[in-house]
């Protein structure tokens, strides 16, 4: 089964109405490859805002986080239930910016992912090295504790809502892109251990995005490989070039 080019946009905590209002209505004009699944994730004070504006058939809106308690005394958390309120089927979890910054575990983060899962919202899963590990030659080892943890979480058709990103720490927004040769590797790695601890149709059906300084120049030759099945892009989605990688396969 073909995997559907996914590209994810994640704004982190930029943007304003205006600005938003402007990238969505920029989406809406571009001409997008209709075979590309295209998230959009704005800082949660503007999801309903983007969700209003969005035109493009293709493109939905995500949100950055969410807390895996149904409601209550957590202050400053959003619910899986109030993002379906609002009629927002992504999220984004395990970012690095949350784990490194605000202390999520590998637990934490399958904890949350489970919950989103079962109340209805898919997940774009990130996982990743930082740069000691990878010069400790430590990559495939922490990619793979990320995915056990996740995997001890989920199971079945649980992984029909996520779609991995992977993202070495020491690309993101550093400007430092992860040569193809480095990123498939890894892709390759992932595809690997799905299918030795999970199954062959999860390592065969899941999407496995890219994310680290990905840009309209060098998005073309990334799509290229073939465990890569798309982009979560963080810079680039706020600017024009967005729309050139969405479209790296035209
Ligand atoms: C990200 O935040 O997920 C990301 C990949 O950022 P950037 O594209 O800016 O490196």
């Amino acid at each position: 089964m073909a995997r559907k080019f996914f590209v994810g946009g994640n704004f982190k905590m930029n943007g304003t109405k205006e600005s938003i209002k402007s990238i969505v209505q920029g989406l809406n004009k571009a001409q997008l490859d209709p075979n590309v699944e295209v998230v959009i994730a704005p800082p949660a004070l503007y999801l309903q805002l983007a969700q209003d504006e969005v035109k493009q058939a293709t493109v939905q809106v995500s949100a950055q986080n969410v807390y895996d308690k149904p409601n209550g005394a957590y202050t400053g958390e959003i619910s899986v239930a109030q993002l379906k309120d609002s009629e927002i089927h992504w999220t984004i979890l395990g970012h690095s910016e949350r784990r490194t910054i605000l202390g999520e575990t590998d637990e934490v983060v399958a904890s949350k992912t489970k919950s989103a899962i079962d109340g209805g919202v898919s997940v774009v899963w990130c996982c990743g090295e930082s740069l000691e590990e990878r010069e400790s030659g430590n990559t495939v080892a922490v990619v793979e504790r990320q995915l056990a943890a996740l995997a001890a979480k989920v199971s079945g058709d649980d992984w029909k809502k996520i779609v991995i990103a992977y993202e070495p720490i020491w690309a993101i927004g550093t400007g430092k892109v992860a040569t193809v040769q480095q990123a498939q590797e890894v892709h390759e790695a992932i595809r690997k251990w799905l299918k030795a601890k999970v199954s062959d149709a999860v390592a065969e059906e899941t999407r496995i995005l890219y994310g680290g300084s990905v840009n309209g120049k060098n998005c073309k030759d990334l799509a290229k490989e073939k465990d890569i099945d798309g982009f979560l892009v963080g810079g680039a989605s706020l600017k024009p070039e967005f729309v050139d990688i969405i479209n790296s396969n035209l």
